[in-house]
């Protein structure tokens, strides 16, 4: 693992905007950028894809351009338009902006399908009668050339006729393919005449049964490039060898004046995050093993589980600003995310109390049936988020870690004959602990109050040590909190071929709690940061005007890397 690093020149660039800059100077595309995020809607997308919906954005955004969303839709069995809602959904969330420039690569079949009739007739494609299996076989490897198929000579009438038949339905699945006819010889296997055309009879979510022939991601993505005028087409480093490939389709069609626009393409190195799998095809696998809820679990890496979870898309973005764009692969310290979004979050969020393990605290000198109404700041630093009125009565919950009956030396908080100030209240004295008769649990503790502490000042200048949050008991709304710890235990969890193992078996808590009455006004989506606790925001899914369900977003201070730092002291 290392840090993030972006390969910046000292204005600050990075080597892809660099370019751009050098394109635009040099009038190249008549100084027009144009770029688009192409997602194909066969999962529901995650961190890793917001690097390249940020980039693809905010590079037009930066060069006076443009900026398409276009779902790459070409394999009917995986796709739907669940996901492509989902697809939307999270773009704008994430606060970008496609305007009229929504696009699907099936709408481009018809196309395609003319583009791929006139490679055949300048004799740059074929129709091939070997099976898929045996057209794996005859590629050769990085060491041998491939084998040449048996139908690559055949007549450009036979090609066009059988192709035509394709289409019309005349054919078994998998009985025939179209292939580009480029290089069996080739170094590069994706250049040794890739397949272009299958027969699939299977409904597409757009286009429904119009084709029984579906064009290849290769094919149709570059050439949906350049039907779009796309001018940078930026992707992750894993495409690097599909380059000679997008170069191939789009130079031979350009030379057959059947493009307008010559788009390139540029490789940058893919987000990937400690402790967190990256991939639709495994997120599917832990949605469809039940070791989550769903695709927007707030354990999830999916954009709609960060959301769900707590996260203002404005951390993302401070995130991925951090991060930067390289050609390095890496790995970025889930931590680096973390302490995004606790920067984020304690700029934004208001403080309020409550308490997540209730342990009831009686103050025996204060009035029974009176309510004081306090006044807490809902901002440390930021006077501007105003204030509000807590009530203050007799019975109270404090948090039951907060007190012990026989502490050990450092422990500064509640204790037998102990003082400690409750926030934005009074200071109170441990004076009595009742227990559960039976197993000796302790059920509540009894203080007494100072009045002249109102504040949580003493007027002859005595200290306490420590400051607890609390909440009235007959004020306080009961909620759920659900606690979250990583998904995973493994700083890679994909070093093992079974990734299920590495699962974090403690990874949700569900505690109940009691939140201030404030709350009472919390409404799904909204943040907070409970004192002492984390941040939390109101659950979007679970919470009704009855329940109200929190998911703790984040906790206050980097609990794992203090974790480390003990077990470093422990092996010493
Ligand atoms: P996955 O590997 O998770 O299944 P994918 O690459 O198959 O993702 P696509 O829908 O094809 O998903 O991706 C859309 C765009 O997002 C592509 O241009 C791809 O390069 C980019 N992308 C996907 N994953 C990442 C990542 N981890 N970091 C940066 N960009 C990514
Ligand atoms: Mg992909």
């Amino acid at each position: 693992m290392i840090s993030p690093n972006s390969e910046k020149d000292h204005l600050g660039k990075d080597f892809i905007r660099k370019m751009i800059s050098e394109d635009v100077k040099n009038n190249k595309n008549n100084g027009r950028v144009h770029t688009r995020f192409p997602p194909e809607p066969n999962g529901w997308l995650h961190i890793g894809h917001a690097k390249s919906i940020h980039l693809n954005f905010t590079i037009a955004e930066e060069f006076n351009g443009l900026c398409n969303l276009r779902f790459d839709d070409t394999d009917p069995a995986k796709e739907s338009m669940e996901y492509v809602e989902a697809i939307k959904k999270d773009v704008q969330w994430l606060g970008f902006d496609w305007e009229d420039r929504l696009y699907f690569a099936s709408d481009y079949f018809e196309q395609l399908y003319q583009f791929a009739i006139e490679l055949i007739k300048a004799g740059k494609a074929y129709i091939c009668d070997l099976s898929v299996s045996e057209i794996k076989e005859q590629r050769g490897t990085s060491e041998e050339p491939g084998i040449e198929s048996p139908y690559r000579n055949r007549s450009v009438e036979e090609n066009i006729d059988l192709f035509e038949r394709m289409r019309k339905g005349e054919f078994e699945d998998g009985s025939r393919v179209l292939r580009a006819k480029i290089d069996m010889t080739s170094p590069n296997m994706l250049m040794r005449d890739p397949i272009m055309y299958r027969i699939k009879r299977e409904a597409h979510y757009r286009t429904g049964n119009d084709w029984v022939i579906y064009p290849s991601y290769d094919y149709t993505h570059g050439q949906s490039d350049a039907i779009e005028g796309i001018t940078h087409s930026l992707c992750s480093l894993e495409f690097e060898t599909h380059r000679p490939l997008y170069n191939w389709y789009r130079d031979q069609l350009l030379t057959l004046n059947l493009l307008k626009f010559c788009p390139e393409q540029t490789e940058f190195s893919r987000l990937n995050l400690t402790y967190t799998v990256m991939s639709k095809r495994r997120l599917l696998e832990l949605v469809e093993g039940g070791h989550v809820s769903g695709w927007d679990d707030p354990r999830m890496p999916t954009l709609a589980g960060l959301r769900r979870r707590g996260l203002p898309p404005e951390a993302i973005r401070r995130f991925l600003a951090k991060v930067g764009i390289s050609k390095r692969e890496n790995y970025i310290d889930v931590g680096l995310l973390e302490s995004c979004i606790r920067e984020e979050l304690d700029e934004t969020c208001k403080r309020v109390m409550a308490v997540l393990r209730p342990l009831k605290v009686i103050i025996l000198n204060y009035p029974e049936g009176v309510v004081e109404e306090l006044e807490a700041s809902n901002h440390p630093k930021d006077s501007s988020m105003g204030s509000r009125k807590i009530p203050f009565s007799r019975i109270l919950y404090i948090e039951r870690d907060d007190f012990l009956e026989d502490p050990p030396k450092k422990f500064y908080r509640l204790a037998p004959g102990r003082e400690v100030r409750l926030r934005y209240a009074y200071f109170i004295k441990c004076v009595d602990v009742i227990k559960d008769g039976i197993n000796g649990e302790i059920k509540e503790v009894h203080v007494t109050y100072d009045p002249e502490t109102k504040g949580g000042f003493a007027p002859d200048g005595r200290k306490v040590k420590a400051t607890l949050h609390w909440v009235s008991a007959n004020h306080a709304i009961p909620a759920e909190a659900r606690l979250y710890d990583r998904l995973f235990i493994k700083e890679n969890p994909m070093d093992d071929a079974n990734f299920i193992k590495n699962l974090n078996t403690d990874s949700l808590e569900k505690l109940t709690c009691f939140v201030e009455s404030s709350l009472v006004s919390a409404a799904p989506g909204m943040r907070y940061q409970f004192e002492r606790l984390g941040y939390f925001c109101v659950d979007s899914v679970d919470s009704s005007g009855k329940r109200l369900v929190f998911n703790r977003t984040i906790t206050l201070r980097d609990t794992w890397s203090k974790l480390k730092q003990s077990q470093k002291r422990m092996k010493k």
